[in-house]
């Protein structure tokens, strides 16, 4: 097996003692671990800046775990072909007193480094499956809600029976809930991931992969494991006409996906021309700005309340969106 070195060099300054030297040292070694393997990084002080503010970050979101300050968007994804809502995928959301709304795409990484995203995670399903029985209790038709899982909460050893211990304690019909993973998630321990995935389906969830083909170029993966949906990455969609090669990507990975019998969800939909191409291409179910952001918990119900009165209304759901999104 090769090792690799990752090394960090920092240079005494006046003041300094050994100890500050070596923690210096330290600080950049992790940095030139972050860039890569064998690598290496001189010190310097905004090094120093950017720790103080992660490990800030961190303090606040084990705070903010702890005091219940985090909360659930909602976002539609709609089979437009038979106006059907498709389901929703559940998006974490954090109004920190101190900082404001912070946006996801700062914290989970710090939480997915610090360890956090376990615990947030199991709260995220927990408080899925809470929102569903409430629909219930409300006499309301439940609808899938997605979660997204990260490599950090897949990887652990007992993750699946985690899982189904939640269900199981909400009494939520497994087929309720899908699981989104990143691609770059399949890849780390293919013969793990392959167990996991395989004892998720059994379980009866639906597994789908989020941000489709901005990860791994190995497609192996895609026989080997029990996927059920493609999501169609953002950067791809916005790209629809405006770049032949996003269309292109966009067109190989239907194609991919209806050889392998998998479904395509297409991600960040925002004009009616990408949705256009979209349908005229063969892909039905779209989420985005176009159909509705994610939206708060308490709109959900009344959205629920229109599309269960709508019926067989094929134009129930549209219109149901653009009232509630
Ligand atoms: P994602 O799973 O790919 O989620 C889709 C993101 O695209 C969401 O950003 C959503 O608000 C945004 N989006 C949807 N439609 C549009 C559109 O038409 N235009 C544009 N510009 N954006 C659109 P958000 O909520 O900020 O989440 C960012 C990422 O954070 C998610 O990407 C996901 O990777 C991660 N994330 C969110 N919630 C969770 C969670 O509960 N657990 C984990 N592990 N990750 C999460
Ligand atoms: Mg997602
Ligand atoms: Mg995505």
């Amino acid at each position: 097996m090769l090792s690799a070195a990752s090394i960090g060099i920092a240079f005494s300054e006046p003041g300094d003692d050994t100890e500050q030297l070596l923690r210096n040292a330290d600080i950049a070694m992790y940095q030139a671990k972050d860039s890569g393997r064998n690598n290496f990084k001189f010190f310097h002080q905004a090094m120093h800046a950017s720790l103080m503010e992660y490990h800030e970050l961190e303090r606040d979101i084990r705070k903010a775990l702890e005091l219940g300050q985090f909360h659930l968007a909602y976002q539609p994804k709609v089979n437009v072909h038979i106006n059907q809502l498709q389901g929703l995928e559940a998006l974490l959301r954090w109004n920190s007193p101190s900082r404001g709304p912070v946006n996801p795409n700062d914290f989970i990484p710090v939480a997915e480094e610090s360890g956090h995203i376990i615990p947030l995670g199991y709260w995220v399903l927990d408080e899925v499956c809470r929102t569903i029985n409430s629909w219930r209790e409300n006499g309301l038709t439940p609808v899938p809600v997605s979660v997204n899982v990260s490599a950090r909460q897949f990887q652990q050893p007992d993750f699946h029976r985690r899982i189904a211990d939640v269900l199981h304690k909400h009494d939520i019909d497994p087929a309720l809930i899908e699981i989104e993973l990143t691609e770059g998630l399949m890849m780390e321990d293919t013969e793990a991931a392959q167990r996991e995935l395989a004892q998720l389906k059994r379980i009866g969830l639906r597994i789908s992969i989020d941000d489709f083909g901005t990860g791994y170029s190995c497609l192996s993966y895609l026989r080997r494991f029990p996927i059920d949906v493609l999501k169609i990455d953002r950067s791809f969609v916005k790209e629809i006409g405006t770049s032949r090669d996003g269309e292109s990507i966009i067109d190989a990975i239907i194609s991919l996906a209806k050889s392998l019998r998998l479904e395509t969800v297409a991600e960040g939909v925002e004009t009616p021309a990408q949705l256009n191409y979209l349908l005229d291409h063969g892909c039905h179910v779209v989420q985005g700005f176009l159909f509705g952001k994610p939206m708060e918990k308490h709109l959900i119900e009344p959205l629920l309340a229109a599309l269960d009165q709508g019926g067989t209304d094929s134009t129930a759901v549209v219109r149901a969106l653009k009232g509630f999104g």
